[in-house]
């Protein structure tokens, strides 16, 4: 079987890597370059989009942002899951609280923001301090403000305004800031059929709005059972098929909505050495029509991102259970370049091997890592 990615990033490569020996064959289009590239070598392949649609059998998408008239197309071709509604409700911050609210799954109270006007009505329906996103764009916390005081309303609406003008979003949504215990996440899988299959509960932490570390196994029967009551109610309002990754605050030990990918996501990817069926695998599965691999844990996991840095520190691989992942992109300053995961047969021994490892990853360019060894151990 041929698909097509719709975008030439780790997430299309990590696809490619585990469809290659279920027979499935990925190419991947930059949206960016126009290009139909190998998604692991980098290879160049002479196609246009319409050439790659009509030789792919399925396709699907590694990010939201997809420019609206190649989903069209793609659409039209029968062949694209998850559907180009569901992928644009993840790339647009409006579409998605719709839905959310239409679904009866709760999520952080927000205020569309498309005039000065409505700024002021946020501030006093949800009182200080607020995040701010654009609707349209932004990943890893860019694209967002926080307002903290009035002084600041006149500065921010400035360039609020400026991405407004500039047509980057038609809205900006301004949230309430969730006081929350912790980040969590879930990755699940729904087939063609509408079969379900849901990964154990990932707790996140972000630096600067960037996942830093994930660790999986360790969340309780009672968060598992409200995340995967949240899964089945936005899957299925969306009719999905693939992957779909919904984050989480925990307030209270109740779960609000922060926001949903349509795509496989960072905070799975310690599926690939903690589960028999990685996200990547069954999604690849979901979207070929083939029947979805389990998504128990086999060991507690964790998943450390490397940000910005040229190689993996190696000595880290004589650590067991760790296992590197490297995206070969070029280096930039906070770039995802790579990722490392561990696991191991205990929390406890999770907490010693991330100890073992910490000791080669510095606190600054990898945070949080030594903290949460010591909290396991
Ligand atoms: P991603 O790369 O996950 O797509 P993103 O750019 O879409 O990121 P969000 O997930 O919306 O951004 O926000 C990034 C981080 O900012 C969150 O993980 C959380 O730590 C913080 N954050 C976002 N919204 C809120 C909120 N309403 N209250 C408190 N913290 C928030
Ligand atoms: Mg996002
Ligand atoms: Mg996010």
């Amino acid at each position: 079987m041929q698909m097509l990615v719709l975008g030439a990033g780790q997430l299309a490569r990590m696809m490619a890597l585990v469809a290659a020996p279920l027979d499935i064959h990925i190419r991947a289009y930059d949206v960016t370059t126009k290009q139909v590239l190998h998604p692991v070598t980098g290879e160049r392949y002479e196609q246009s989009l319409e050439q790659a649609i009509e030789a792919s059998d399925r396709i699907t998408a590694e990010f939201e942002h997809v420019p609206t008239d190649v989903l069209a197309l793609c659409e039209q071709s029968g062949k694209l899951f998850p559907s180009k509604k569901a992928i644009e409700c993840g790339g647009d911050r409006a579409k998605e609280k719709a839905l959310l609210d239409a679904a009866g799954v709760p999520s952080a109270p927000y205020v569309l923001v498309t005039e000065r006007r409505h700024l002021e009505q946020a501030i006093s329906e949800l009182g200080l301090p607020l995040v701010i996103k654009t609707c349209q764009a932004g990943y890893d916390g860019k694209g967002q403000w926080r307002l903290k005081s009035a002084e600041q309303t006149d500065d921010i609406w400035q360039e609020m305004q400026a991405f407004l003008d500039k047509d980057v979003a038609h809205s900006i949504i301004c949230e309430k800031m969730i006081p929350f215990d912790r980040e969590v996440s879930v990755i699940g899988a729904r087939d063609i059929q509408g079969n379900v299959k849901v990964y154990p509960v990932t707790e996140n932490e972000h630096t600067n709005g960037v996942l830093t570390l994930s660790v999986a196994g360790i969340v309780n029967q009672d968060i598992q059972a409200q995340a995967v009551d949240a899964y089945y109610k936005v899957a299925e309002a969306l009719d999905y098929v693939g992957v779909l990754a919904i984050e989480f605050f925990e307030v209270n030990g109740e779960l609000l909505v922060n926001e949903i990918a349509p795509r496989v996501h960072n905070s799975g990817h310690w599926t690939q050495q903690g589960t028999y069926c990685c996200q990547f695998e069954n999604h690849v599965r979901a979207v070929a029509g083939l029947p979805m691999g389990s998504t128990d844990l086999l060991y507690p996991s964790a998943m450390i991102n490397v940000l910005g840095q040229d190689a993996i520190p190696h000595q880290i691989l004589a650590t067991t259970g760790v296992r590197s992942h490297w995206y070969g992109k070029k280096v930039k300053p906070g770039r995802k370049m790579g990722h490392i995961n561990v696991s191991a047969g205990t929390l406890h021994e999770l907490g010693k091997r991330l100890n073992e490892l910490s000791e080669h990853l510095s606190e600054q360019d990898y945070p949080g890592v030594k903290a949460r060894a010591k909290q396991l151990v």
